[in-house]
Order: structure tokens, then sequence, then C-alpha cells
């Protein structure tokens, strides 16, 4: 068994970032990336920070513009449309959840689907199904790289997703249908998932519930990707996925923390770049 580490590969793909970013700079362009917080969710708060940090890091122009819960759904569009104008963002970011009183359907639809550096716009996600990606949500995008990474062929592989979320679940089929793995999506309603998911050789697992994946889960031989991040009774941070007895089983698993967490960051500041880098070159 070997471990996946997406620490180490986040920070190996941060420095290539960085190279290309300067080079862009020098050309006249520095990437932008406008985040929206809206209200104080504090796990929220946390992303945030860190995506700041990172865009700074890398020398982009980052900006977290912070407005408060109360802001009325027109208001909020009417600064979104805003930034869609600014020739300075190559990328705008509006941290979800919202609250209640926003349509988050309506929010995704007003961001340039050209700046959704997301990918949640919903033309980004039919082109992603078209197999002619624009804007490619980020933690499937940085499973994608860490299955590049290991030399993980996936043609004719079967791939099993356990969770159907549009931020994760559904992206990452067709990833990796574009791929040309064999894809099953489950999730809740789903029957005897076990005998399911005995079956991949590929195993993706996004459902937000500690531990759920244990070893009889689990084919011999099989990569298995957690994206889990939960809170156990102590604090800590688990995955999805019962690491300990799960890796005695898998050939290539990813940890939690240090697997898909670092990888999801690092997409979103390339996928900036990309918009920054098209602008001169579109
Ligand atoms: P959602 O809550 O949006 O979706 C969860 C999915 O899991 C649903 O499709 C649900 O099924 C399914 N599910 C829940 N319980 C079970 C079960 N017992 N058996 C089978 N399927 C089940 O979650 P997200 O996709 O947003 O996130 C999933 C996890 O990944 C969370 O822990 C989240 O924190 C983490 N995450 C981590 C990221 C990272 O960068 N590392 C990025 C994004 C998420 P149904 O549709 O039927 O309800």
């Amino acid at each position: 068994m070997a471990i996946i580490d997406g620490k180490a590969l986040a920070e190996k793909m941060q420095a290539d970032l960085k190279t290309k970013t300067d080079k862009l700079i020098k050309k006249g362009i520095t990437p932008g990336l406008v985040v929206i917080l809206v209200g104080e969710d504090s796990a929220s708060q946390v992303y945030v920070k860190n995506k700041e940090r990172v865009a700074n890091n890398l020398g982009f122009n980052s900006v977290v513009r912070r407005v408060e819960e109360t802001i009325s759904e027109a208001d909020l569009l009417k600064i979104i449309n805003q930034y869609n104008l600014d020739s300075q963002f190559h990328g705008i970011l509006v941290q979800l959840p919202l609250p209640k009183h926003i349509d988050e359907e309506k929010v995704l639809l007003t961001i340039d689907p050209q700046k959704d550096v997301d990918g949640f716009h919903p033309l980004n996600m039919g082109k992603l199904w078209e197999g002619n990606p624009l804007m490619i949500p980020s933690t499937p995008a940085g499973i994608m790289e860490m299955f590049k990474e290991y030399n993980v062929d996936l043609t004719g592989k079967n791939a099993v997703i356990v969770g159907r979320s549009n931020i994760v679940g559904k992206p990452m089929a067709a990833l990796l249908l574009q791929e040309n793995a064999t894809v099953t999506i489950t999730h809740s309603k789903t029957k005897d998932l076990k005998d399911v998911t005995k079956q991949a050789d590929i195993l993706v697992v996004a459902i937000g519930v500690g531990h759920f994946i244990t070893a009889d889960f689990v084919k011999n031989g099989a990569v298995v990707i957690d994206v889990g991040m939960n809170r156990n009774g102590e604090g800590k941070l688990i995955g999805d996925v019962k690491f300990d007895e799960v890796s005695e089983v898998a050939s290539l698993i990813t940890p939690v923390p240090g697997g898909v967490g670092p990888m999801t960051i690092t997409m979103l500041m390339e996928q900036t770049y990309q918009a920054a880098w098209r602008t001169i070159n579109d």
C-alpha cells in the first residue's frame, strides 16, 4: 500500500504555479481573484482565509469582499455583476453556504462563466459533461491530478463514487468518464452499497460521514480517495474512510488530513491563473 501525499503534490503544483504567475505578471497580467463572503459562518471564514493566504503567496491580486449577512439578494447580485465587468478580476467565487433568504441558484447563474473558478455555473457543469470543460470544480480536478501524479491508469477501470453532490460526486463522475473509466455513482438510497463498492478499482468517497467506509467495502488493491472532512468526538479532523483498516486493503489511498484538501485550494488557484492566461492567449 502507498499513501497519496496531497500536501506534497499541492506544494509542488503551487511552486510551478508561482513560476507561471511570475511570467504572466511580467507580461502585464496579474491573476485576480475575488472571494465574496456573506455573513460570519465560522467554517467559511477559515476556508476564505486559507484561499486568501495561498492567493497572496502566489502573487495574485486577491480580494476578500465581506458583506453583511442581511444583504439583499438584489444587492449581492449587483456586486457580482460589478466584478463580472471588472477586468482586474479573472476569478469570482461566492463562498457557500449562503443565508437562507438568498437563492444560491440565482447567485451561481449571475457569475460570468468565464470567471466562475469554482465551476458551479450550469454552463460549466454542462461543458464538463460534454467533455469540453472550461472551469472544473476544484475538488474533483485535484483528484484527477493525483491520479496523474501517481500513474493511475483509469482506462477501462471500474470507478465507484459514493456521494452525488454537485460540487464533488457529479463532476468527479464526468471527469472519470472522460478518462475512459466505467463509472457508477452511488448515494444514500443505493441498495447493497457494499456490493457496489466492492467492485471498484477506483473508489472515491464524498459523503460527509466520518469513518463510514470500512475495509469490508473495499476490493483488494483498490485505489481509495477520501474526500470527507468530518470532526470526531474529540474535534479531530477525520475522513469518510477508516484509514487504518482500509489502508491494509487498498493499493493507494489518500489520508485525511493531507490528501484531497490541500489539492482543492491549489486547483482553485490554477483555474484562476488559467482564466487570467486566457485573457491574452485566447
Ligand atoms: P453533500 O452533503 O452535498 O453530499 C453528500 C452525498 O453523500 C449525498 O449525495 C448523499 O446522498 C451521500 N450520502 C450521505 N450518506 C450516505 C450514506 N450513508 N451512504 C451513501 N451515500 C451517502 O456533501 P459534499 O459532497 O459537499 O461533501 C462530502 C464530504 O466531502 C464532506 O465531508 C465535505 O466536508 C467534504 N468535502 C471536502 C472537500 C475537500 O476539499 N477536501 C471539498 C468538498 C467537500 P443523497 O444524495 O442520497 O442524500
